[in-house]
């Protein structure tokens, strides 16, 4: 553990008020204008949670997968787009370098992102390389002691905000798949970067995703991560085992805010002259969503618990993700039941997690490719 009990414990309640004061009365506010408010974002620095999961000796908190996780599930109580502000500097913005740069590259960027200065973004997907991202087209090639960059990549979470790309680009065109790929820290401030519109989604507004383009851009040579090329992609498939389970972590979080809401309104609401909750059709409705998130927990804890023991998690983190996020889809959809009329209008805010939670299913890897990364590992371990 990086952390004392006791320390964790404070922790777990700062965040958990934070919360529930802070965090949850701006909810519907923060879904109908797609923004967060400067203060929040200042109040999440003073907290040090853009540092959660950056070394302490880079001024961050060092949290273990263990403590990541337990702290993802009480921010998984409100509502995602918060979680988001720092998300990427916690994971998928911050963990390449954390896990494969050089000490160098760490003492530079990790201090200030630890702080919440600089934001980070992770750009893997690009318009013919989503599931299969080990296909990337984007190009870096060696000129000098730089790297040229050229390539779009899509949905980028937080590059509007973006300081610090995590760029994975091919540095060796004649090799096919992922054996060509290298993964750069590229300065947002570069020239040849462009950004396009953020865009308009389902859900999850607030959290600001767009396009990056890339043109030219010269970076240079030191900031080839770990100054190792064409391992670019066995540091982004590190980086998503880690981020799987954290994403996990949030859709259980969501999961038991939807279920106490469901369980209040079930409680309140009257019809046939008695609590809608005495009907025993409502009851299995909050048992199963109940049943549900008891079992991603249990699944979560054991692998985060796996992680940091040292065991290669990859199959089980894979297994997490796929249960947590398909059982969050599930339990939205039974909050939405439950509320009946007033799941489906916005003013109880259970439709606002319903369309925030179907993300999960499909970013950092979509359930589909989570079943052939655990089947795969299943036919590996049948063949050995
Ligand atoms: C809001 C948002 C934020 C995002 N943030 C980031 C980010 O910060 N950085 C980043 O790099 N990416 C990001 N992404 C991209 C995200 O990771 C991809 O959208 C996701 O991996 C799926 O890729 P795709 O959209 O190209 O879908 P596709 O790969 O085209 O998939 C379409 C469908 O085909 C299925 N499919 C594909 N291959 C297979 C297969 N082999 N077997 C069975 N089914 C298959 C998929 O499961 C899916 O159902 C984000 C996406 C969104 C929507």
């Amino acid at each position: 553990m990086a952390l004392d009990q006791e320390t964790l414990d404070q922790l777990l309640d700062t965040v958990d008020k934070f919360v529930e004061k802070r965090l949850r009365p701006l909810e519907s506010q923060v879904g109908a204008d797609d923004s967060i408010p400067d203060d929040v974002i200042e109040d999440m620095k003073a907290l040090g949670l853009f540092g959660l999961t950056i070394p302490e000796e880079y001024g961050g908190l060092g949290l273990n997968m263990s403590e990541e996780v337990a702290v993802a599930r009480v921010f998984g109580h409100t509502s995602p787009a918060f979680r988001s502000v720092f998300g990427t500097n916690v994971g998928i913005g911050s963990q390449s370098l954390i896990i494969d740069g050089t000490a160098e590259q760490k003492q530079r960027y990790l201090h200030k992102m630890a702080t919440g200065e600089v934001i980070g973004s992770f750009c893997l997907t690009e318009p013919e390389a989503g599931s299969d991202a080990a296909s990337v087209r984007s190009t870096a090639k060696k000129e000098g002691d730089t790297y040229i960059i050229n390539g779009t990549k899509r949905f980028i979470t937080n590059a509007p905000k973006a300081d610090l790309f995590t760029v994975f680009a091919r540095t060796d065109p004649a090799r096919e798949g992922s054996r060509g790929v290298s993964a750069f820290l590229v300065e947002a401030s570069t020239p040849g970067i462009d950004l396009g519109k953020p865009y308009r989604k389902m859900g999850q507004q607030g959290t600001y995703v767009c396009d990056v383009m890339f043109d030219d851009v010269v970076v240079p040579q030191h900031n080839l991560i770990g100054g190792k090329e064409n391992v670019g992609f066995r540091t982004a498939m590190k980086v998503l085992d880690k981020g799987r389970l954290h994403i996990s972590a949030i859709s259980i979080g969501c999961a038991e805010r939807l279920i106490a809401d469901s369980l209040k309104y079930a409680t309140e609401r009257k019809q046939f002259g008695q609590p809608i909750a005495e009907f025993q059709l409502i009851q299995a409705m909050l048992a199963d969503s109940q049943t549900d998130t008891y079992a991603a927990l249990c699944m979560v804890t054991d692998t985060a618990k796996r992680r940091d023991a040292g065991e290669n998690v990859a199959a089980l983190a894979a297994s997490c993700k796929l249960f947590a996020t398909e059982m969050v889809g599930r339990v939205a959809d039974r909050a939405v039941q439950i509320h009946g009329g007033a799941g489906y209008v916005e003013d109880y805010g259970v439709e606002r997690f319903y369309r925030d939670v179907r993300l999960f299913r499909i970013y950092e890897g979509t359930s589909q490719i989570q079943q052939t990364v655990i089947a795969r590992d299943m036919i590996r371990n049948a063949s050995n």
